[in-house]
């Protein structure tokens, strides 16, 4: 929600500095807890890659004078997961990458089997952000594929510091990102769960990344990230959702640039329960079961209607490439 909205928007407010001091880490020692890197890459493109600050301010405006009607049809997006291991465990299966897919489809359509368990009082907020997402069928050449590409690497584990995102750094170059999703599917440093880059960066690093134990439903996906919804949450990013408390640390001023989320201080972990209370948000408190939360897994269940708004507009704007798509789906 926006305590504070201003005029025309820029990149560099509601982030948290590269290397700031992540307190959900150091508060919880025992239990798995999230953590996304997604705003510290943003802040390193800000830094590093000429034009994206202002790409970025510019639709950030664009979506916030968005009054386009809500687009009706559903758009498919084509997806590819680079599998790139180190070790067999890593290697994960294809029912495992379907797994995940099949997640994904689930969240983004609002069809959760278990959506009754988000509170009363925002039932009418969940939104069908109407995006669906399949394995691709052609590779860019227009060769069939399985939409999976496995790369072996002599690197144990990667950073944020997208060198999977090339086999010269050991890792698997995207395909044309106007044209697919890319997944890259690997251990990550650092008990970094996901990672994604938003619109308007460059194309040679442009999807997300999730760490092996936290991707899909099967195989090495493990408890308390064994859901599929780091994907979800990052594929969130991917289409330019920020998340829910505003990335000012634990202060009540940050936005996530919709309105229909409630104010909240810092991330939630684990599984709150109902209500939980900060920034006087009360009496309903945050809504600790969006995607855009650190909750675990489990108690994710919902984007709002003010999130599906800013996904429209990132699928009428920089991602418009991908809503065009003529690709038949299977
Ligand atoms: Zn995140």
């Amino acid at each position: 929600m926006d305590s504070a909205r201003p005029a025309a928007r820029n990149c560099f407010t509601g982030g948290e500095a590269p290397g700031k001091v992540d307190h959900v880490t150091e508060a919880v020692a025992q239990a798995p807890v999230r953590r996304c890197e997604t705003m510290q890459v943003h802040h390193r493109l800000l830094d590093t890659v000429s034009g994206y600050a202002e790409a970025c301010a510019a639709f950030e405006n664009t979506t916030f004078h968005r009054r386009a009607a809500a687009r009706e049809e559903t758009v498919r997006i084509p997806v590819v997961v680079h599998v790139v291991w180190a070790s067999d465990e890593q290697n994960i299966n294809d029912a495992q990458v379907q797994s995940q897919i099949d997640v994904l489809n689930a969240d983004f359509r609002a069809d959760i089997a278990d959506s009754d368990r988000v509170p009363e009082v925002w039932r009418s907020l969940v939104g069908d952000a109407r995006v669906e997402f399949f394995l691709a069928t052609e590779d860019p050449a227009g060769e069939p594929t399985n939409g999976v590409i496995r790369t072996n690497t002599a690197m144990t584990a990667f950073d944020t510091d997208d060198a999977v995102k090339s086999a010269a750094t050991g890792g698997s170059d995207p395909w044309p990102a106007d044209r697919y999703l890319n997944i890259w599917v690997c251990q990550l440093t650092g008990g970094v769960v996901g990672y994604a880059q938003f619109p308007g960066g460059p194309a040679a690093t442009d999807g997300v990344v999730v760490t092996y134990t936290a991707f899909g439903t099967t195989g090495s996906a493990a408890a308390p990230f064994n859901g599929g919804r780091t994907t979800t949450h990052e594929v969130g990013h991917w289409l330019n959702l920020r998340h829910v408390w505003g990335d000012d640390g634990d202060g009540c001023h940050g936005s996530d640039f919709v309105d229909d989320t409630p104010n909240q201080a810092g991330p939630s972990r684990g599984c709150p329960t109902f209500p939980t209370v900060s920034c006087d948000n009360g009496p309903d408190g945050d809504m600790f079961m969006n995607f855009m939360d650190y909750t675990d897994d489990a108690c994710m269940l919902m984007f709002t209607q003010g999130q599906v708004e800013r996904i429209d507009a990132a699928l009428a704007g920089p991602r418009a490439s991908l809503s065009n798509l003529t690709v038949a789906a299977p």
